[in-house]
């Protein structure tokens, strides 16, 4: 989509620094990180949220969690752990409309998120 940051990232028309990619999914740093490992995990494809996915999308969610592991596994972060977000919406503190899931270790979390 033309507008999408996220997509212009997964053209490769604005750098990132991107972490691993596939045919499908992207991971790449986030800009502006929560923790000291902040990794943004997307599908290339557009998708502002995840009301705009079908059945036939399951196995691509599947993906994205398979994404997470294998850079976690590549982090050393089998121990520790990490923290998979995606805010779905304005309320849930969506910011840019393209599916995206935060990737977050480094430091302990708190529950129940604020
Ligand atoms: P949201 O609030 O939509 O769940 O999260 C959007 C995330 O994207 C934020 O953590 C923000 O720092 C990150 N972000 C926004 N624009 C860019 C960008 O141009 N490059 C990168 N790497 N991250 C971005
Ligand atoms: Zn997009």
């Amino acid at each position: 989509m033309q507008d999408c940051i996220f997509c212009k990232i997964a053209n490769k028309d604005i750098a990132a620094d991107i972490v691993y990619e596939d045919e499908k999914v992207l991971v790449f740093k986030d800009v502006n990180p929560a923790a000291p490992v902040h990794l943004l995990i997307i599908p290339k494809r557009h998708m502002p949220t995840l009301f705009g996915l079908n059945e036939d999308d399951s196995h691509l969610l599947g993906q994205v969690q398979m994404a997470a592991v294998r850079v976690a596994r590549e982090l050393g972060l089998g121990e520790q752990g990490f923290r998979l977000v995606c805010n779905c919406g304005r309320e849930a503190g969506q910011e840019v409309m393209h599916i995206h899931y935060h990737f977050l270790a480094g430091r302990p979390f708190q529950w129940p998120p604020g």
